[in-house]
């Protein structure tokens, strides 16, 4: 959304698009390209012609990244004022949403698994959104003359049902379906937020130790998926950055400052476009994936000013309540692939993203 459209609708909730490279198979397959970015411009251009049949169609992000944009770039361009804004005292919200296999994962994340971090602690190359955001938030809070604490939550979200991806208990399969049974229950908190009751919560104390954590995370995502037959496509999972600062003012009063960051890998997009486009049932798309239809409906509200936001009917936006409207930041990468075999997906993907702006 660009500075002016924020103005008029007072509403802060930016739409970027990314389209990753070829794979290896898309390349060797000579997949023809149907995605075009111009990053200048903002605009995403899909075109195809068979059978005398065209499709052209053009989108205008509030950025685009195109296939040769480094993970460096997106950070710097698109994440680090928001995580300014945590860093200031507010809650703020990003996510990424697209097809499965299109780069979420990717963005997030990143792929840092040998890599971890250089010599003098700099990211590997490949380091996504997350440990890029840790690093910000250590380095400036270490050159700061304040004391603070920053803690972590790590969770996943399957059939409307959280799991905790950072408990350190043993996975096996009988402690993984006893965990099934008793789901972490979501509660008010009774000052307008929610708590996720019995959730880990990490002190980091160091950069470095994100990649232990995300690690963690990540191997206890896929034993899970294995042993009880989860598709990840159809997960989200949400990372929690939350910030306190103590500040003396200059009167030697104590001013605390709280911010929190919620970074989230949605379930593939294709778990609603495709269901949900037959007509007649949206209701099962709905139990497929009641969060990620509330989550755009949310969304729509909040940048339509609408005066009901149907925050409390999925477990994603109850959790994010407080980091969503008012006065936070919300940024949506879009993911999508060049390659034709994708297009349907693709379009979806970008009227879907185009709506929440
Ligand atoms: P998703 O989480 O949306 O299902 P992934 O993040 O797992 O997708 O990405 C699928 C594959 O594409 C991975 O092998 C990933 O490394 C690669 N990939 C995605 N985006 C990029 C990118 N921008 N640059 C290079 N490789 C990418
Ligand atoms: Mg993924």
């Amino acid at each position: 959304m660009s500075m002016r459209h924020e103005k008029e609708k007072g509403v802060n909730v930016q739409v970027l698009l990314r389209c990753r490279p070829f794979s290896d198979e898309e390349l060797r397959s000579n997949a023809p390209q149907v995605v075009t970015c111009n990053d200048y411009s903002r605009e995403v251009a899909v075109s195809q012609s068979i059978a005398g049949k065209h499709i052209d169609r053009v989108f205008t992000f509030d950025k685009v990244f195109g296939p040769s944009a480094r993970q460096k770039d997106l950070y710097e361009q698109a994440v680090t004022p928001i995580v300014n804004e945590v860093l200031e005292g507010f809650n703020c919200t990003i996510f990424a949403y697209g097809q499965t296999g299109t780069g979420k994962t990717y963005t997030m994340e990143g792929e840092c698994k040998r890599a971890k971090s250089g010599p003098n602690g700099e990211l590997p190359p490949e380091a996504g959104v997350i440990p890029r955001a840790v690093k910000q938030i250590f380095d400036t809070l270490e050159g700061q003359n304040a004391e603070y604490s920053v803690k972590v939550t790590f969770l996943e979200l399957y059939n409307e049902e959280i799991t905790d991806l950072l408990a350190p208990e043993e996975i096996s399969k009988v402690s993984l379906e006893e965990k099934q049974k008793k789901q972490l229950p979501l509660m008010e908190d009774g000052k307008g937020g929610v708590l996720v009751r019995g959730l880990e919560e990490e002190i980091v104390t160091s950069a470095s130790e994100i990649f232990t954590l995300l690690e963690r995370g990540s191997a206890k995502r896929r034993t899970a998926e294995t042993l009880l037959n989860k598709q990840s496509s159809r997960s989200h999972s949400l990372f929690s950055i939350t910030i306190h600062i103590k500040e003396a003012t200059p009167e030697g009063e104590e001013l605390i400052k709280c911010g929190k960051l919620n970074l989230v890998d949605l379930a593939g997009s294709e778990n609603i476009s495709r269901s949900g486009a037959r007509e007649g049932r949206a209701r099962e798309a709905g139990e497929i994936n009641k969060s990620l239809l509330t989550l755009g409906r949310v969304i729509n509200a909040l940048v339509e000013h609408l005066g009901h936001i149907p925050y409390r009917d999925s477990k994603l936006t109850r959790l994010l309540r407080d980091s969503l409207g008012g006065r936070t930041k919300t940024c949506i990468i879009a993911t999508v692939s060049p390659a034709v075999h994708c297009l349907e997906e693709t379009l979806s993907t970008l009227d879907y993203a185009h709506r929440a702006k």
